[in-house]
């Protein structure tokens, strides 16, 4: 990534970031779910939009294409092959790279279904950009893959390097946090993390993004292969844990009930 590149969070809906990666004189959004945030936030810093990413087809990540795209004209607005997703002009698949007109900034796709079945991550050599997949200590609901897809994507995720910082679309991170805890009661980098995260909040700045090398260390889903954890797993699941994928699958139930 260009060294004179900048990405920041526009907050839209209840808890959405829709990130603006720009040069000072161009940008790109990432899933706009709204569209009237994106335009105040680019008029506010002088920004031309040069293109739209979208991760996936959910309304709350890509409502705000038709709006972007008739006061932006002919941007390309670059997505999943096989998604629902109405105004797509670019469509993208595992390893491809992505290139703008204007900013300097290429992109490699990932294929991370799971979430969504048309679910997909972009990454630069520093930043990662993943939608509703991977989230600070958390991880998308399964809507429509299984757990078995959810786990080989977040275990593709977790083959990029450490200093990867990600950038996900979900303020949800204390809330995490707290499941984490309860997952494992005595990882001190997760009381660690709750501290500086609500001193983040509490001062109304995101808590994100996060790093692949935190993320390794509080988030129970991304550490549902640590077998000394899945006794306590099945205590509090009631579930057979044999191996990472049914680890994963047992602390996802768990939080979507949490
Ligand atoms: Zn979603």
């Amino acid at each position: 990534m260009a060294s004179d590149l900048n990405i920041f969070p526009i907050q839209a809906l209840s808890d959405n970031y829709i990130w603006c990666i720009n040069d000072g004189c161009y940008a790109v959004v990432v899933d706009p779910g709204d569209a009237a945030p994106v335009i105040e936030s680019l008029n506010k810093h002088g920004l031309r939009l040069d293109a739209i990413l979208i991760t996936h087809h959910h309304a709350d990540h890509t409502a705000g294409i038709q709006e972007l795209t008739s006061v932006y004209k002919n941007i390309p607005v670059i997505g999943p092959k096989n998604s629902k997703t109405k105004g797509l002009t670019h469509l993208v698949a595992e390893n491809e790279t992505v290139s703008f007109a204007n900013l300097d900034m290429p992109l490699r796709v990932l294929e991370v279904p799971g979430h969504t079945l048309d679910h997909v991550a972009y990454y630069s050599d520093t930043a990662l950009f993943c939608g509703d997949t991977l989230f600070c200590a958390g991880c998308g609901r399964i809507f429509e893959g299984t757990p078995e897809q959810m786990w080989s994507s977040l275990q593709k995720i977790c083959s990029l390097p450490d200093t990867m910082q990600v950038y996900c679309t979900h303020e949800y991170t204390l809330a995490n946090l707290n499941f984490a805890q309860a997952v494992e009661p005595n990882n001190e980098d997760i009381q660690t993390a709750i501290e500086s995260v609500k001193q983040l909040r509490s001062a109304g700045l995101p808590s994100l993004p996060s790093n692949l090398a935190l993320e390794r260390s509080i988030n129970p889903f991304l550490r549902a292969d640590i077998q000394e954890n899945w006794p306590f797993l099945e205590k509090h699941t009631q579930q057979k844990v044999a191996n990472s994928v049914s680890a994963f699958a047992a602390i996802r139930g768990w939080k979507d009930k949490f």
